[in-house]
């Protein structure tokens, strides 16, 4: 049996279905533990402060930086996104699995510091598939879809610099990918 990969990193563009796979599988799989990011991006309708990330004002995101309290942090789509390091250092100092879901910029600053990292990208069926999810979802303006598939271009671009590609053709079925990567099942 290979060995627990200790933190996993899971990225890919927006509305490809990151968070729908997450926590379809952490339904079945609590005990898979996810860190909670802060972003000063508003919650959606639903989102809970400490469930889905911790949602801070531009200051206090600017505090954690300042006080070196995040591993990695990124702006995406006009909003700062950030992992507060010591939950994540908690999780691994106990042998536990650690999957964060971030963005490639973030992906790329937890592979310079954490090279041992194992890290994932989820990809689309299709390009027109992404616009249709990412539409779809109904929880952003034009004017931000917009932006997002304009990121999205380039981190399809980078899906080569990640260690596994997965496409989201099903929901289940990632996840159960997903499951044997982190060596949960
Ligand atoms: P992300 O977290 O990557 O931004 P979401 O999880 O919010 O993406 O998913 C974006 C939209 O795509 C949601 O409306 C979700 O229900 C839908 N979706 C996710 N995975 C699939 C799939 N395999 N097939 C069809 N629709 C999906
Ligand atoms: P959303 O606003 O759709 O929840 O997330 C937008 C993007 O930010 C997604 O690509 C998501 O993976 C990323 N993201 C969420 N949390 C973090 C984080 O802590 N750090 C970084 N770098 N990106 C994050």
């Amino acid at each position: 049996m290979s060995e627990r990969p200790r933190l996993t990193v899971l990225s890919g563009p927006s509305g490809v279905g990151k968070s729908t796979v997450v926590s379809f599988m952490r339904q079945k799989h609590p005990e898979v533990w996810l860190s909670v990011s802060a972003t000063t991006r508003k919650p959606r309708p639903g989102e809970k402060h400490g469930v889905q990330y911790y949602f801070v004002d531009e200051d206090e995101f600017a505090k954690m930086v300042a006080n070196g309290e995040l591993l990695e942090w990124a702006v995406f789509a006009g909003n700062h996104y950030g992992t507060p390091r010591q939950a994540v250092l908690d999780k691994l100092e106990r042998g536990e699995p650690v999957l964060l879901e971030i963005d490639l910029q973030g992906a790329r600053q937890v592979r310079e510091s954490m090279p041992e990292a194992q890290s994932v990208f989820l990809a689309p069926p299709s390009w027109d598939e992404l616009v249709r999810r990412l539409t779809g979802r109904g929880t952003e303006p034009q004017q931000v879809i917009d932006e997002r598939l304009r990121t999205a271009k380039v981190e399809l671009a980078a899906e080569s610099e990640f260690d596994t590609t997965l496409v989201n053709h099903s929901v289940e079925g990632v996840a159960a990918e997903l499951l044997a990567l982190l060596n949960v099942v």
